[in-house]
């Protein structure tokens, strides 16, 4: 497999630190609010990147965090408190708000066929953990106490900004510049990693640290989670291109210098789904979820198909009219596998050389648009319907489009069901010698056949189904 390495800017060979295993780390959500249909592009490529990599025989552990703490509406260290503005703005509890903003994203999810990564951990859960990372990164000097908060000191490091060669203006887009500098850093890029003295009076959770009571900044819960469970050296770390900076950055930065090697070797990001307005948002006031599509009666399948069509290191435009264009193809290719029969037996080889073809296509940087062509090239194959339905079946491990359960459940139900059985057999044998007889181009005698059922008042129709009849 191959895959674009953010840390190389180089589509890369993928060579995991054990062979056939793969430690995977996903940053979760911010629970202040429903996750938009943009940050669910993110999470629908890391699900196929995921299931690929199943789906080419490595064996997978991904982990995920839910931030419920810490995570400042800047995206740097300064600014509101994402969860104590959620919690004011529909006067719950902060954790009423972290409860039922992760039920709600874990609903989505399931509506868009994610799949749940195996371990999925609260930022609350693991406050032990950030104190012991914070306190050996103050004794080992990558950490300084000012203000009563601790913060990390990035002089110490060789190399900070680890992301190629983006300019710091370029990283710094997104990040709001009406936010005031915290005088209590010696550098700029300097960030918090325990709050004490904190401008957030209202701060409702809070915990005793060595250095106060007080609360993690928002960088330190995904190093200490993913080492948790995935150990001291991971494969491959997931986000959207904005967490490049500063938040994989500063993971970066705290990771290694508590560590002292090298810590995750692929950074994967996923590129922004816009609107007209630019980038969407969860704080730009009314944004779309995939309960405002279900409610407009969208599919949320179709939107998966729509991210699907596209390659994730592009930008995506959303409007309803590409999601329309994206439900009217998924309708067509279900009615297309809907036609084919599970007839005759499943050929085990050529469902070995197409899954192969699919390694191939969609192993080479998470090429999904070329996933969905095979698909195409798989109905269009003269290999009889039970392989075809198995090899679609199987490329679904990875697409996800519920592609055999909704062709399924959209073939007609029998029609001539309380029909005289003799007088079906008869017709249906008469459309397979005529359907034999088009094969071979024989016009007439196809020609014959429907002249002579239309004489026993039976008259049939070709459809994008297949052929029907019906009593004249
Ligand atoms: P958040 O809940 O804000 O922490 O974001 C969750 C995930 O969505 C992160 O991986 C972000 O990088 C990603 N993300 C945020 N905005 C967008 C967007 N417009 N398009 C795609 N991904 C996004
Ligand atoms: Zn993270």
């Amino acid at each position: 497999m191959k895959i674009y390495n953010s840390l190389t800017q180089r589509v890369e060979e993928f060579v995991p630190n054990e062979p056939g295993k793969v430690s995977m780390y996903t940053c979760g959500p911010t629970v202040y609010h429903f996750a938009h249909i943009g940050n669910l592009r993110t999470y629908i490529m890391e699900d196929v990147l995921e299931k690929t990599l199943r789906y080419a025989d490595y064996d997978v552990k991904r982990v995920m965090n839910i931030t419920d703490v810490g995570h400042l509406s800047s995206d740097a260290d300064t600014g509101e408190d994402k969860m104590i503005k959620g919690a004011k703005r529909e006067h719950k509890t902060v954790m009423e708000i972290a409860k039922f903003y992760t039920d709600a994203f874990f609903s989505d999810m399931a509506k868009l066929n994610i799949k749940m990564p195996d371990v999925v951990e609260p930022a609350t859960n693991c406050i032990d953990e950030f104190i012991k990372m914070i306190s050996a990164l103050l004794e080992k000097g990558f950490a300084y106490k000012a203000g009563e908060n601790i913060y990390f000191d990035t002089s110490k490091l060789k190399s900070y900004y680890v992301f190629g060669n983006q300019s710091e203006e370029e990283l710094m887009v997104g990040v709001r510049d009406d936010v005031t500098e915290d005088t209590n850093k010696k550098n700029k890029n300097d960030f918090v990693l325990w709050f004490t003295k904190s401008k957030f009076e209202d701060q409702a959770l809070k915990w005793d640290s060595p250095w106060g009571v007080g609360y993690p900044g928002w960088h330190i819960e995904c190093s200490c989670i993913s080492m948790k469970h995935l150990g001291e050296k991971m494969d491959i770390h997931c986000g959207g291109v904005d967490n490049m900076f500063p938040h994989h950055t500063n993971e970066i930065a705290q990771s290694e210098s508590f560590l002292g090697h090298r810590w995750c070797n692929y950074w994967f990001h996923v590129h922004h789904l816009n609107d007209q307005t630019g980038k969407m948002s969860k704080s730009k006031g009314e944004f779309l979820t995939v309960s405002l599509l279900e409610k407009k009666g969208y599919n949320p399948v179709a939107y998966r198909l729509f991210c699907l069509q596209s390659h994730y290191r592009k930008p995506l435009m959303f409007s309803f009219e590409a999601l329309d264009q994206a439900e009217g193809t998924y309708k067509k290719l279900i009615n297309r596998i809907a036609s084919v029969k599970a007839e005759g037996s499943t050929d085990e080889a050529a469902l070995k050389e197409w899954k192969n073809k699919f390694v191939e296509a969609v192993g080479n940087d998470i090429n999904t648009s070329m996933g969905i062509t095979l698909l195409y090239d798989v109905l269009k194959s003269d290999l009889n319907g039970a392989t075809k339905r198995a090899i679609i079946a199987d490329y679904d491990k990875v697409l996800s489009l519920d592609l055999i359960k909704a062709a399924d459940a959209s073939a007609p139900a029998d029609e001539h069901a309380n029909d005289d059985p003799e007088l079906v057999a008869y017709v249906e044998g008469k459309i397979a010698e005529r359907k034999a007889a088009k094969k071979e181009k024989n016009f007439e005698l196809a020609d014959a056949i429907r002249a002579e059922l239309l004489e026993k008042g039976i008259v049939i129709e070709d459809t994008r189904e297949g052929v029907k009849w019906k009593k004249a």
